[in-house]
């Protein structure tokens, strides 16, 4: 998750907005999975704001990151 959030970082850097999933992975080259239940990131983003996380509804998350804000320490 980490990766994504980094890529999402030169993805602005070069394009000036951040990038959806399909972009992102795109760019990226391959696609990126959860490590606790395996399912496909989800990405969000729009111009100035990206969320990266698990699709799993439940509680507890397997983490997300909001703008750079990691959920766990
Ligand atoms: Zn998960």
């Amino acid at each position: 998750m980490r990766t994504l959030a980094t890529a999402e970082m030169m993805y602005y850097a070069e394009y000036d907005c951040y990038a959806e999933g399909d972009a992102l992975f795109e760019y990226l080259g391959r696609e990126y999975y959860c490590p606790a239940c395996n399912y496909l990131y989800l990405v969000e983003a729009n111009l100035d704001h990206y969320r990266i996380r698990c699709p799993m509804p439940t509680h507890p998350t397997h983490g997300s990151i909001v703008d750079g804000i990691i959920s766990w320490q």
